[in-house]
């Protein structure tokens, strides 16, 4: 399995018109949650995960999503579809994917996306401060591969589990001391990739 987005790049959203622009009569609180918003549809995020994080409704997210698909020439339907991951199996599938979502889980905490929410409910993680940590800690993941293979929604789905902490943490190895992701229902894996081959 693959963790990887299909179909649309996060290129294709990348130049998006800066949405002060676009709605010019916009508080500043309702600014932030459609500038969010556009990060996030951006990076391929589903509509349901930009709802969560940036509080818009349903009807409104698409309707941003219709328009600016359209400023770019893109169908809507271009966009993904269908319920966000489920299982964070994918990530131990192979030594690629366990180093990528430790990288990325390592820059979620460097960025503070998590915050204080340790022990909280999962559905109150998500709100505009900690959404706009989350695109921080993706685009600098995107940036510091050249072939990026963990999605935006994995990375929705790895942060609400270390919030968790039931199924995976966050550690370090025990040679190198490097962030290494611990499967806490798969047996607990103590060393990296490269110093456990
Ligand atoms: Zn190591």
């Amino acid at each position: 399995m693959d963790c990887s987005n299909e179909g649309m790049t996060p290129s294709r959203f990348a130049d998006m018109p800066d949405c002060g622009q676009q709605y010019p009569e916009q508080g500043p609180r309702e600014l932030r949650r459609l500038e969010l918003a556009l990060r996030m549809l951006r990076l391929q995020a589903r509509t349901r995960t930009v709802c969560d994080w940036t509080g818009l409704s349903q009807r409104r997210v698409q309707g941003i999503s219709r328009e600016y698909a359209a400023a770019r020439g893109m169908r809507a339907t271009d966009r993904l579809r269908g319920p966000s991951p489920s299982t964070l199996s994918p990530f131990w599938e192979s030594r690629r994917l366990r180093r990528e979502a430790a990288a990325l889980a390592g820059l979620c905490c460097l960025y503070g996306v998590m915050g204080n929410a340790a022990g909280s409910d999962r559905l109150r993680l998500p709100d505009l401060r900690r959404g706009g940590r989350l695109c921080q800690a993706y685009e600098t993941y995107l940036s510091l591969l050249s072939e990026p293979r963990v999605s935006l929604e994995h990375a929705v789905l790895l942060v609400r589990a270390l919030v968790r902490g039931t199924e995976i943490a966050l550690s370090r190895c025990a040679d190198c001391r490097t962030v290494v992701l611990i499967d806490r229902l798969g047996g607990i894996r103590g060393h990296c990739t490269y110093c456990a081959s």
